[in-house]
């Protein structure tokens, strides 16, 4: 047998050769129990809509721009709020959380992206037992269907200190998602294009042919963000 030397890794396979940035990973609530530590001091908040057009029909989320109902979005929603009930608007807004926890069965740090169901319930734990990042969480989910999924989040008693090796990992920022980009608004012109089918593929590879001069670098898995400042708050 030949002796060739490659190196075996699985880290490279998957990922995008050059690019510094880290995938995304997102914390996936089964069934049943999952044991997580919150890293982060405070959620980052923002507000989404779902467009069905986009991306040919197969729907898109994007970040809401907010602003006073420029946002097209909200503009639809807003305007048809007191018509009956079959006339409403068809996009919906959804207010999201985000925060970096480590979750005890993938051993890493994950993006726990959730709606109000489940920050509500962290925050409950705060008033109640002090900083959430103090003792591990058990967030329990039951149920399947939508309106049929009930969590339970459940503090996992006496606080306890993470283990040095949990430290070390949660203590390195390459490990952590950012939640900050994770959260910025989406641009008027970018919802526009996806109300009208595209992708955010679509829209960023447009931008990059009509580009001349080398501006700021584009974000291809994080796309459509425009600076605004970041206000934690839960
Ligand atoms: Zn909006």
């Amino acid at each position: 047998m030949e002796n060739v030397n490659v190196e075996m890794s699985w880290d490279l396979v998957g990922t995008d050769n050059g690019g510094a940035k880290k995938d995304k990973k997102y914390l996936k609530l089964g069934q049943g129990t999952t044991k997580i530590r919150i890293i982060d001091a405070a959620p980052a908040v923002r507000w989404t809509h779902w467009i069905q057009e986009a991306n040919n029909g197969r729907g898109s989320s994007v970040n809401c721009p907010g602003g006073n109902n420029e946002c097209p979005l909200c503009a639809d929603i807003s305007a048809k709020k007191t018509l009956p009930k079959e006339q409403r608007s068809k996009y919906s807004s959804r207010k999201m959380h985000c925060l970096n926890v480590y979750n005890y069965e993938t051993n890493q740090v994950e993006l726990l992206d959730e709606g109000v169901k489940i920050f509500n319930s962290i925050k409950m734990l705060m008033v109640e037992m002090g900083d959430v990042r103090d003792y591990n969480i058990k967030i329990m989910k039951q149920g399947q269907g939508l309106g049929n999924v009930t969590y339970q989040v459940i503090p996992e008693f006496p606080p306890a200190p993470l283990t040095p090796e949990i430290q070390a990992l949660v203590g390195n920022p390459d490990n952590l998602m950012d939640v900050q980009m994770h959260c910025k608004p989406n641009s008027i012109e970018q919802i526009n294009q996806l109300m009208q089918g595209k992708s955010f593929k679509d829209i960023f590879t447009e931008q990059n042919n009509e580009a001349s001069v080398p501006t700021e670098q584009v974000d291809q898995t994080d796309p459509g963000v425009t600076t605004q400042p970041y206000t934690p708050q839960f």
